[in-house]
C-alpha cells in the first residue's frame, strides 16, 4: 500500500479564518490517522495579492493550532522553473495558446455573443484568441503585447481520450475539465497558473491523496487532463464540505472576524478553536 501524502496548500493573501483551519485539520489528520505524511505548501504566485507577513502568519497560526508539518515547506514562487519545464512540455504537444485578451476585452465579447456557455464559477472564456492567425500571433508579440497562455481544453482532450478520478467522497468521477473552458495555464504577470502550478507541485511533492474543500471540486477535472499530458500517476482526491456561518454562508478572508488571529485575540484556546473548525476531538 502506498503511503498516505496529504498537504494544506494556502495562499499567503490575508489571514487564516475558521475555514482554512477546518481544511488544515482535516488534512493533517486524515494523513495520521493513516500513519502517514502531512506537507504545507506555500501558494504564492500571485505578486500582486501574496505578502510574506501572511506567510509567516499562518505558519505561527496552524503551529498554534497544534499542528506539525515536514520541512522544508514547498514555496511555490521558488520552483518557476519546475513549473516553466511542464508548460514547455504543454506547448510541445500544441495544446497551448497565447490570448491577449484583457478582463475587459472578454466581457465585451461575452456580451457581444449574447449567449456565451457559463461554467460553474461564471461565463466562460469566449475562445476569442483560439484560432487566431499564426502571423498575427507572431506580430502581436513582436510589439510587446501582454498575453497570458491558455489551454486548448478540446484539443487537449483529443490527445488524452476520457479520464476519470476518485474522490473518496463522491466516488469515481468521469473527467470534464471543459466545464471550466480554456483555462489559463500562464498568467500575464506570472509564467504559471494556479491549476499548473498545484499539479505539478503535487506530483513533485509525493501527495498521494488531496484533501481539499469542495469549491475545488470541478478545478480537479482540469487537473486531471493536465496530469494525462503531463504523463503523471493522479492522486487520489477526497474534497470536503466547507465551513459556513451561522447564515450558511462561505466562511471568506475578508470575514477578518472569524481570523484565528482574532479568535486567539480575543482569549480562546487552540483546542476550542479546533472544535470550532469542526475538529473538537483532541489532537
Ligand atoms: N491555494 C488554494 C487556496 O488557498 C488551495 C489550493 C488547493 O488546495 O488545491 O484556495
Amino acid at each position: 500500500m502506498t503511503d498516505i501524502v496529504t498537504r494544506f496548500a494556502p495562499s499567503p493573501t490575508g489571514h487564516l479564518h475558521l475555514g482554512h483551519a477546518h481544511s488544515a485539520l482535516f488534512g493533517w489528520r486524515t494523513a495520521r490517522e493513516a500513519g502517514g505524511r502531512f506537507l504545507l505548501r506555500i501558494e504564492d504566485i500571485d505578486p500582486k495579492r501574496c505578502r510574506p507577513e501572511f506567510e509567516r502568519d499562518l505558519m505561527e497560526d496552524l503551529a498554534w493550532l497544534g499542528l506539525t508539518w515536514e520541512t522544508p515547506v514547498r514555496r511555490q514562487s521558488d520552483h518557476l522553473d519546475d513549473h516553466r519545464a511542464a508548460l514547455g512540455r504543454l506547448r510541445d504537444l500544441g495544446v497551448v495558446y497565447p490570448c491577449f485578451c484583457t478582463r475587459k476585452d472578454i466581457a465585451a465579447e461575452i456580451a457581444r455573443a449574447g449567449h456565451a456557455p457559463h461554467g460553474p464559477d461564471g461565463p466562460l472564456y469566449p475562445g476569442t484568441c483560439r484560432h487566431l492567425d499564426d502571423s498575427l500571433r507572431q506580430a502581436r508579440m513582436e510589439e510587446g503585447a501582454a498575453y497570458a497562455l491558455r489551454l486548448d481544453v478540446a484539443k487537449a482532450r483529443g490527445i488524452t481520450g476520457p479520464l476519470r478520478w476518485h474522490d473518496r467522497a463522491r466516488g469515481w468521477q468521469e473527467a470534464t475539465p471543459e466545464i471550466l473552458g480554456d483555462v489559463v495555464l500562464a498568467r500575464k504577470d506570472t509564467p504559471t497558473s494556479y491549476h499548473l502550478a498545484v499539479t505539478v507541485d503535487d506530483h513533485l511533492q509525493g501527495v498521494t491523496l488531496v484533501t481539499r474543500g469542495e469549491d475545488l471540486f470541478f478545478a480537479t477535472h482540469v487537473h486531471r487532463l493536465l496530469q494525462a499530458l503531463l504523463r503523471v500517476e493522479p492522486p487520489e482526491y477526497h474534497h470536503h464540505a466547507l465551513l459556513t456561518n451561522e447564515r450558511g454562508e462561505r466562511l471568506a478572508k475578508r470575514d477578518q472576524a472569524k481570523s484565528l488571529r482574532s479568535l486567539r485575540d480575543v482569549g480562546l484556546e487552540p483546542s476550542a478553536v479546533r472544535a470550532l473548525a469542526g475538529f473538537p476531538n483532541d489532537l
